[in-house]
């Protein structure tokens, strides 16, 4: 037997079962973004204005979404309710990610337990 196998010390039926659990969440997740979304505040060149010299007057909050696309950073503008959306797709994606690992992980349990 190699080093690892098995190393969870789980049987088959319980791999599947696992799997099957993780299949059903898989189907639970929502829309998925990747990026981040940041909220920005903003000084303005206008005379007068505060917003230089007090931090309480910058204005905003202004709602950026990065992402990269095929190696280049695209920046959007948000509106308020977007930017929460936005920023829930972003979770699903991160949740999303994590089962798939755990379903990789999980697969190659399968496999190796079946050799
Ligand atoms: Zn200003």
């Amino acid at each position: 037997m190699d080093r690892g196998e098995r190393d969870r010390g789980e049987s088959q039926e319980q791999l599947t079962g696992r799997y099957a659990q993780l299949q059903r969440e898989l189907a639970q997740i929502g829309y998925v973004c990747s990026g981040s979304v940041m909220q920005l505040y903003r000084t303005c060149g206008k005379p007068g204005c505060g917003c230089r010299v007090d931090p309480r007057l910058r204005h905003g909050p202004y709602y950026i979404w990065t992402r990269k696309e095929n190696g280049k950073t695209v920046t959007r503008s948000l509106s308020k309710e977007h930017a929460e959306r936005c920023a829930e797709y972003i979770l699903n994606r991160r949740k999303m990610e994590k089962i798939v690992e755990e379903m990789k992980v999980v697969s190659t349990q399968i496999v190796e337990a079946g050799r």
